[in-house]
């Protein structure tokens, strides 16, 4: 089908630009019950018996208690697909849960990933997938311009911070509408997070900015993405790009008058 192939298309052009998966990896899906991570893992399985190296897949889920179903029926599904399945009750999260109810985000992601790493050592992978997409990344773009000072937004690659797992994002050109339409087609069941609920958020705020702009330009995103992978640093404000003798960008009168020189 057209969507499968979009799909593939676009992991692969992730996988091979960042050069994600090499010959001989174990990799590790993680598995939030939504139907991102699940089109990970199928498109990670049809991408392995096409590519030209051999990896093996396999995937865990973090139970930190914020699942609104039980995640049990994704055994059932795991075990036809023939994915070994790590699903792990973090007990952590559950005593800061009840001890911190409102914890935020950022001792929930620092608490699951301390499990993460647990999980995925004992599965004898190395290699961690999560299954960010592309509007996670334009999100997190904004996110970090308007109310973080910084122009960032997630690595499509990066290293846990010993070194010993290579964690990589290949939906990074994925946007959840291929997503959403991808996962529909699966019998796989969709478990929702609370958290993924919740409204008056600044996630929330920026998705229904990206849904009203989208409806005037459609290629948002896709320009919003072109854009992270085209940095013209030198017009941009931080002084360690500034100096033209360092900069690796051609002469000064390109740098000054870029329209009519
Ligand atoms: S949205 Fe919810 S599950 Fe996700 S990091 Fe924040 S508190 Fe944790």
């Amino acid at each position: 089908m057209d969507l499968e192939k979009t799909l593939l298309r676009k992991v692969g052009e992730a996988i091979s630009r960042y050069d994600m998966i090499r010959d001989g990896d174990r990799v590790a899906v993680g598995l939030s019950g939504g139907k991102d991570s699940v089109t990970l893992l199928e498109a990670l399985l049809l991408l392995q018996k096409r590519a030209p190296i051999d990896f093996s897949v396999c995937a865990f889920t973090i139970e930190q208690g914020k699942f609104l179903k039980p995640i049990a029926p994704f055994k059932e599904y795991l075990a036809g697909r023939g994915v070994e399945w790590t699903y792990y009750h973090d007990n952590a999260s559950f005593d800061l849960l009840e001890e911190e109810p409102d914890h935020g985000c950022d001792k929930c992601s620092r608490y699951r990933r301390r499990a993460v790493y647990e999980v995925v050592r004992g599965m004898g992978a190395k290699v961690i997938a999560f299954g960010h997409t592309a509007d996670d990344f334009c999100e997190s773009f904004l996110r970090n311009a308007l109310f973080n000072g910084r122009l960032s937004a997630l690595p499509p690659i990066t290293y846990s911070s010993q070194k010993d797992f290579r964690i990589i994002r290949p939906l990074v050109f994925v946007t959840e509408d291929i997503t959403t339409a991808y996962a529909g087609h699966l019998t796989a069941p969709v478990i929702p997070c609370g958290c993924s609920q919740k409204t008056g958020t600044v996630r929330r705020s920026l998705r229904d900015y990206f849904t009203e702009m989208e409806k005037d330009y459609p290629q948002l995103k896709q320009s919003m993405l072109s854009a992270m992978g085209n940095v013209e640093l030198h017009r941009l404000l931080d002084p360690r790009y500034q100096d033209p003798e360092k900069s690796p960008f051609k002469k000064e009168k390109d740098v000054l008058f870029p329209v009519l020189g």
